[in-house]
């Protein structure tokens, strides 16, 4: 079979890694990809947002499963173009897609389902959300409604800031995604990622995993798309991912088959854990970035097949996908100025030997000269990942890996699993 995959992240990375593995995979093309996608796939000059060349490149090229790395993709229906022309595809259609494109649509549905989440209020104009604020008080957060990547949430401690936040939103700040609001309710507690794959009907849970948003050591600075992650997140005890699984995921699968718009892909729930038990902070339709590499680094069994099944709706008979009981845990290597203008153009050696021991090396932001030479071409350039039998293990083989890749116009956090290593020492 000959699989399209499209992006060109570290997500995409430990995708086409994997994939490449599967005995089903004959051809794996990539679009746009990266250096390191190119290892493993043949890179192809694709825009995906024309669907019809999509399409088209599928059909010359005998494609017999698309999946789709990123969000925009999906909230803009290349699912449904591919599908409508009869290709399988792993990602949601754009009606499903909503659930990360619409934070409203996606309180509604937990609304409806009685899902655990905070509290809410959809707001569509500046004075109706500074009026919902007056009944919120602070702490309160605040989020522009649609796609923001990541910058469109402020978690607000004081009315003032809260009220900054909500001026913001409405300033058209954020285009159409800032056209509504959702004004929630502050919870407490620690944050844990849970996947999982459906296919509209069957869930087959898929791993969890924590991760790091802030940009400096000690969760300082500001907010990035994530600098490190580990999987699994031993926070989600079985018990405890039992209970996302029956009063969050699999109630959100059934409301959107019963709303005519079935869910297939991967669901990524963002939870917080508080007090009272789990409670949905967002879903999003894709892999994290960098929590999929942490999960593929993982993963036993063959996901090609895995991701056939759930495109094909065959996951009813797939088996459980077999996980290592090894903590994996990645570390991101950005480039300088990184969350703001990431400087391009810094040298990058030693990866090999990086991966001497086991680990790898994900590409994100890179780029290949003529010369052979590969520099940083994006804010997070490299997702460095090893595997260890305890958190300790595989947090001190992953920064032994970043010690030997010389990056001099790159950084990374020195703390990636710092929390889950001194609950495994206690
Ligand atoms: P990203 O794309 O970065 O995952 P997002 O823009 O989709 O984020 P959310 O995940 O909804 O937005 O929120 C971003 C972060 O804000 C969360 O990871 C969490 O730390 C914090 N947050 C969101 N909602 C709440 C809440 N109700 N209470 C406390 N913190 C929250």
């Amino acid at each position: 079979m000959n699989i399209l995959l499209l992006g060109s992240g570290g997500r995409e990375h430990a995708l086409a890694w994997k994939l490449a593995q599967s005995p089903l995979c004959d051809r794996l093309f990539a679009a746009p990809g990266n250096p390191g996608i190119a290892e493993h796939a043949e890179l192809v000059a694709l825009d995906a947002t024309d669907h019809a060349a999509t399409v088209a490149f599928c059909e010359a090229h005998r494609v017999g499963l698309v999946v789709i790395g990123p969000e925009a993709p999906l909230v803009d229906g290349l699912a449904d173009s591919l599908r409508a022309a009869g290709f399988a595809v792993f990602g949601p259609s754009r009606l499903a897609a909503q659930l990360e494109g619409s934070k409203g649509f996606t309180k509604d549905l937990c609304a409806r389902a009685e899902i655990p989440t905070a509290g809410y209020e959809r707001v569509t104009s500046e004075a109706a959300g500074l009026a919902a604020l007056a009944r919120f008080g602070a702490p309160v957060v605040i989020k522009a409604d649609g796609l923001a990547a990541g910058k469109g949430v402020t978690v607000a401690m004081t009315l003032a800031e809260a009220e900054e936040a909500v001026r913001e939103i409405f300033s058209g700040r954020f285009g159409e995604a800032g056209a509504e609001a959702v004004i929630e309710e502050f919870l407490e507690g620690e944050e844990a990622s849970f996947f999982a794959l459906t296919d509209g009907s069957t869930i087959m849970p898929f791993g969890s995993a924590q991760d790091h948003k802030r940009v400096g050591d000690g969760d300082t600075g500001p907010n990035t798309g994530g600098m490190g992650a580990y999987s699994p997140a031993r926070v989600l005890t079985p018990l405890l991912e039992g209970e996302v699984l029956s009063k969050i995921v699999a109630p959100t699968v059934r409301a959107m088959a019963d709303a005519g718009m079935p869910y297939s892909g991967v669901l990524y729930a963002g939870l917080m854990l508080t007090a009272e038990g789990p409670k949905l902070i967002e879903y999003n339709a894709r892999f994290g970035d960098p929590e999929c590499q942490v999960l593929m680094m993982r993963l036993e069994s063959d996901v090609a097949e895995i991701l056939l099944a759930c495109a094909e709706n065959r996951l009813s008979a797939c088996q459980q996908p077999a996980f290592s009981r090894d903590t994996a845990l990645t570390v991101v290597m950005a480039a300088e100025g990184y969350p703001g203008t990431p400087k391009k153009g810094g040298r990058i050696d030693g990866i090999p030997s990086a991966e001497l021991n086991g680990a790898k090396v994900f590409h994100a932001g890179t780029a290949l000269g003529i010369d052979g030479v590969l520099t940083a071409n994006g804010g997070r350039v490299l997702n460095v990942t090893a595997r260890g039998e305890t958190v300790r293990a595989a947090q001190t083989a992953a920064y032994a890996a970043v010690d030997t890749i010389v990056f001099p116009e790159g950084f990374c956090r020195r703390d990636i699993g710092k929390n889950e290593v001194a609950r495994e020492i206690v």
